[in-house]
């Protein structure tokens, strides 16, 4: 593609009679040649359509500045983070006197909810733009990670730039020639390391996730309102209840403890999600979710573990890990489930470095050139193995069963088979991990033949059986001995069910708490189900609402 053509998809112009709607909600702003309209790392950025004169798009991610392109007049700014929230990653400098078309990120939100075609142009523009600089662009290098692949927090930080969509790149101390260089230039030592930089500076020395969010900015404040509903998780089902709940009008809050997408975010693609012939990765189904709920204000705050939840006067108070509160009429809890751990002595010293838990990129690049091993019978492991041997030299998928098709779908047994360097090994568990800094190998034995044999893999990706995620629960939400949250007609003879009617069908025992996804008792394990029962919630939400009088 040409770079005019290609201009003109990543910063159209808008039209007259498009920029008038604009203008309603705008300020008019005149800026001299030079003046630093949006500075790197600034938060709560506006969003600006230029109405005479340009603007550079600046950056400095690998230490030079340099100008990324102009906007010019009619043409717009921005980029996803408008709505959901993030510093900015680029500067705004004026080049020449301009006048621009200043929008605070509420009314844009106004603008897009009015006005359906604007609203497309507006979001479809942002999206491309956020995937071109993210995956495309030569220009703009992001953060630079700099750490060791035998470092656990190396490792955390990676992955949690990645699940985040911050574009990032990682130089391994193990590898890469310009790290020392580049540690004596920053002052720093290895031992400081893992580092996160920008530029020629240093940005944060082995950062906690609570920093990264701080640094990044995409914590979004919690209000002290009343919300109408407040949603726990931000998994499929978690997004799909946000976006219906404020689209039809519901004061929404979502709180996610890591990073939207939930388990279908660590997923590389999904093929059986109605509307995706050709499958479409987890982190970008959750990334067009996020933008969704935000367009219609919900809003989204990220790094909230919710760590308990009690009642006061009929209103629901949800405790955060960081000693927050948020407290709503409704809850839907959808926290869904995690994997469970290897039961193999001393396997946890290898968690983040050499046992993981999803097969995305971040972890690929680990494992290039060696052999892996892959634990499960089911359609994430099937998925990860074959993700994975487009990745690494051989796949070693392990199952406890006979074969894989009680388990697991067609397609994906099919894949599996066509694939040279996957090797199937049915009856099979692990026995014991080997290694020292990092995993070295695995001992494998057939439970059948009681064969043992060693395999030399420098990773295990595990997907053994799932545990709900619900021990912050109190004793009126009830749940069966696994720990799955009992909802509908399963909870209508329950003690604890107070009110004077049948319980909804995703209503748990406590009326006016509800449950969706796979946290769920009896719950389909899917992506397409989750978010069915996310939207369905929203329907029964309504209901309570009406009946309630808070
Ligand atoms: C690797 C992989 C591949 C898969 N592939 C497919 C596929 O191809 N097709 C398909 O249909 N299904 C697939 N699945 C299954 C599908 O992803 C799940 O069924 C679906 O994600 C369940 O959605 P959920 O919203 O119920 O829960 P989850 O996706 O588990 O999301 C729950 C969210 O809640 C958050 N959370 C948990 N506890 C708290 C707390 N206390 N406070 C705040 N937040 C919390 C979590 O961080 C998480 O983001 C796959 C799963 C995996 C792991």
């Amino acid at each position: 593609m040409d770079e005019k053509t290609l201009n003109s998809i990543l910063f159209p112009k808008l039209s007259d009679a498009q920029i008038a709607k604009i203008e309603k909600f705008a300020q008019l702003k005149s800026y001299r040649d030079g003046e630093v309209i949006i500075e790197i790392g600034d938060c709560d950025i506006c969003f600006f359509v230029i109405k005479s004169g340009k603007m550079a798009i600046v950056d400095r991610s690998d230490g030079a500045e340099k100008t990324i392109t102009f906007v010019e007049e009619k043409q717009f700014t921005g980029d996803v983070a408008h709505l959901t929230g993030g510093r900015a990653v680029m500067s705004l400098i004026s080049q020449g006197d301009c006048q621009v078309y200043e929008v605070a990120a509420a009314d844009l939100r106004q603008i897009l909810r009015e006005n359906s075609s604007l609203s497309d142009l507006i979001l479809q523009t942002f999206i491309v733009r956020r995937q071109y600089y993210m995956e495309e662009s030569k220009d703009f290098s992001g953060l630079r990670v700099i750490g060791s692949r035998f470092s656990r927090d190396t490792f955390r930080i990676r992955d949690f730039l990645a699940k985040n969509r911050r574009k990032f790149t990682w130089l391994d101390l193990e590898e890469h020639q310009q790290v020392d260089a580049l540690l004596r230039q920053l002052h720093i030592s290895e031992a400081d390391t893992p580092v996160v930089v920008y530029g020629n500076e240093l940005v944060l020395k082995n950062p906690t996730t609570a920093e990264l969010v701080e640094r990044l900015g995409i914590k979004n404040p919690i209000q002290a309102t009343l919300y109408d509903l407040a949603i726990v998780g931000a998994g499929p089902a978690g997004l799909a209840a946000a976006v219906y709940g404020a689209s039809e009008g519901l004061n929404t809050i979502i709180l996610e403890h890591i990073a939207p997408g939930g388990q279908a975010g660590t997923s590389s693609k999904i093929e059986n999600y109605l509307g995706f012939p050709t499958g479409i990765s987890g982190t970008d189904l959750a990334n067009s979710a996020v933008l969704q709920a935000n367009k219609f204000g919900a809003q989204l705050a990220l790094n909230c573990q919710v760590v308990k939840l009690t009642f006061e006067d009929g209103i629901a108070v949800l405790h955060l890990g960081s000693g927050e509160h948020v407290t709503a009429k409704c809850v839907l809890i959808a926290t869904g489930v995690e994997y469970k751990k290897l039961n193999i002595e001393g396997c946890d010293r290898f968690d983040g470095v050499g046992i993981y838990y999803a097969a995305t990129t971040t972890e690929a690049q680990m494992c290039r050139g060696s052999q892996v091993a892959v634990v499960g019978g089911a359609n994430s492991a099937g998925q990860a193995a074959v993700f994975l041997a487009e990745h690494v030299e051989k796949v070693w998928l392990l199952i406890r069963g006979e074969d894989l098709s009680k388990s697991m779908s067609r397609y994906l047994i099919c894949r599996i088979e066509q694939m040279d360097n996957i090797e199937l090994l049915c009856n099979t568990e692990i026995s014991q991990i080997g290694g020292d800094d990092c995993l070295r190998s695995i001992e494998v034995s057939n439970h059948k033949t009681g064969e043992r044999r060693s395999l030399d893999v420098t990773a295990v990706f595990t997907f053994i059986g799932a545990v709900p995620r619900t021990n912050w629960l109190p004793q009126a939400i009830k749940t069966d001995d696994k720990g799955f949250i009992k909802t509908g007609l399963a909870v209508a003879d329950s003690a604890e069910w107070s009110a004077g009617r049948q319980p909804f069908l995703l209503e748990t025992s406590r009326p006016g708490i509800f449950a969706a996804g796979d946290v769920r008792l009896g719950s389909v394990k899917r992506v397409a189900s989750a978010v069915g029962e996310g939207s369905i919630a929203v329907q029964f939400i309504h209901q309570y609402l009406a009946e309630i009088s808070i």
